[in-house]
């Protein structure tokens, strides 16, 4: 149907049928022009939003909720002794679709196995959840840390430093998050 501007102009479309002459049609057309209904229901439409709750939040001050499945930010996690989790196995690296994940390892004097390289390029990061899903000790994870927006490329390029500082800061939400899915894990 043309859009119809009452009072200023009226778009006729050679379609339209017309208008019906009977009082009622002629005093309800009157009332809608004279008084412009529509544009006092489309006030009152807005109006009633002032009062109901809002359907936004004022971020970055105020945050919603997230589930403990949400996949953020990727950590490296210790164990309460402070010895790394990750044993070098590489299955992330394997299972990795983007190939994000670059892991070298050799044997330390103990025998135990460790990596002396493990890096992620957030930049080709898919955030998939694979590398956590085929981790054997939870040791890499996706945090709850969405907020690590950066103004370089190279900044995004985690170290394995890097990924065991995330792991360290994050460690209390992760153990929770973990602890919160494990019957679905
Ligand atoms: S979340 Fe997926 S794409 Fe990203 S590093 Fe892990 S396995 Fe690779
Ligand atoms: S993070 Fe987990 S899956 Fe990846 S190499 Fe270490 S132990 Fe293996």
């Amino acid at each position: 149907m043309p859009l119809k501007l009452y009072g200023l102009a009226r778009n006729v479309n050679i379609s339209d049928k017309d208008p019906d002459m009977d009082w009622k049609s002629i005093t309800d057309r009157a009332a809608t022009r004279m008084f412009f209904k529509e544009l006092f229901k489309g006030y009152g439409i807005t109006g009633s939003y002032l009062f109901r709750e809002p359907a936004t939040i004022n971020y970055p001050f105020e945050k919603g909720p997230l589930s403990p499945r949400f996949r953020g930010e990727h950590a490296l996690r210790r164990y309460p002794s402070g010895e790394e989790r990750c044993i070098a196995c590489k299955l992330c690296e394997a299972i990795c679709p983007a190939q994000a994940i670059t892991i070298e390892a050799e044997t330390r004097e103990d025998g135990s196995r460790r990596t002396t390289r493990y890096d992620i390029d957030m930049t080709k990061c898919i955030f998939c959840g694979f590398c956590q899903e085929a981790c054997p000790v939870d040791a890499i994870v996706e945090g709850p840390n969405f907020e690590y927006s950066t103004e370089t490329h190279e900044e995004l390029l985690y170290n394995k430093e890097k990924l065991l500082q995330n792991g360290d800061k994050w460690e209390a939400e992760i153990a929770g998050n973990l602890k919160a899915d494990y019957l679905y894990r």
